[in-house]
């Protein structure tokens, strides 16, 4: 396995298995791997030649009163995880790297960011944007992996691959959650005990919601007031959104008349954690 920390070094090294006729996987993560970022990279190791892995803890998504100091970082448990998988290459830069003296380009997106996180994370998806766009430029991947557990983000990254022209396939992936429902995120190990415990309540509140919709349940604002509730049972959980959206346009809807997300932010402490379910319209609902 390669562990590069430059663009330069990364470009030259793909460019050499491209030249061989290679396709490469690329998946982008910030670290601290668990099983959630594993799934994506098996993926990737499953549909291509190589799998290319990026580490790195993008300071310009991080508002000015987030976690971007105290995220987690271990370089070398993530670099085993990545050897033992199979990963043939990881990118590591310092943010110098990415963000040389001068830089000043950014790319945004003028839909789609203004609901769910992006009403409490202003600039979070310029900066997922910009490093993304940047990643793509650099690792140039046949095919990227994203998780379906940060919703927003996977639909955002998919339009804009589309509206840029990157020759990329954006695969999304499944959510993948402990035991007891939690999903998986680097963000858990914050978590003291009893908030970790009350944390069950998130996944709670979408699989009752689930059912509920499945079993053709259509009021909207009931669901969500009962979801709200169900959340509110646990004293720590302290929401920061409860909403359900149309599954593309991510903007709230009042009819269960098109597939819907179902998504949700709670913050237990400081620690902000993020959940959602997509519900599938089935016409006979109309
Ligand atoms: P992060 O390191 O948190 O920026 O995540 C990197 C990638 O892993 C993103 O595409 C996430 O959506 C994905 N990811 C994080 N947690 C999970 C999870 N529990 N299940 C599936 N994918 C995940």
């Amino acid at each position: 396995m390669i562990v590069t920390n430059t663009v330069k070094q990364t470009k030259e090294q793909i460019k050499k298995w491209q030249k061989a006729g290679k396709s490469i996987g690329f998946v982008p993560t910030m670290g601290y791997l668990h099983e959630g970022h594993q799934s994506l990279i098996q993926e990737s190791i499953a549909h291509n030649d190589i799998t290319v892995v990026s580490i790195f803890v993008n300071p310009t998504q991080f508002g000015a009163n987030e976690d971007l100091d105290k995220y987690p970082r271990d370089f070398a448990a993530d670099s085993s995880l990545c050897q033992e998988a199979g990963v043939d290459l990881i990118f590591h830069p310092e943010p110098d790297a990415m963000y040389p003296p001068g830089f000043c380009s950014l790319v945004d997106i003028t839909r789609l960011k203004y609901s769910l996180c992006g009403k409490s994370r202003p600039d979070h998806f310029q900066g997922v944007c910009t490093v993304v766009a940047k990643l793509f430029n650099i690792v140039n991947p046949d095919r990227a992996y994203f998780g379906q557990k940060d919703a927003q983000q996977l639909t955002i990254i998919k339009q804009m691959a589309k509206d840029l022209d990157f020759d990329i396939e954006i695969v999304g992936c499944q959510i993948i959650r402990e035991a007891d429902g939690l999903a998986k995120s680097s963000r858990n190990s914050y978590l003291t005990p009893q908030q970790r415990e009350q944390a069950t309540i998130l996944n709670k509140a979408l699989v009752q919601a689930q059912s509920h919709a499945r079993s053709g349940f259509t009021d909207i604002a009931g669901l969500k007031e009962e979801m709200i509730a169900t959340i509110n049972t646990m004293p720590l959980a302290d929401i920061d959104y409860v909403e359900i959206v149309d599954s593309k346009t991510l903007e709230p809807v009042m009819e269960f008349n098109d597939d819907i997300l179902i998504a949700l932010a709670v913050r237990f402490g400081a620690t902000r954690l993020i959940d959602n379910t997509t519900i599938p319209f089935k016409q006979e609902e109309k």
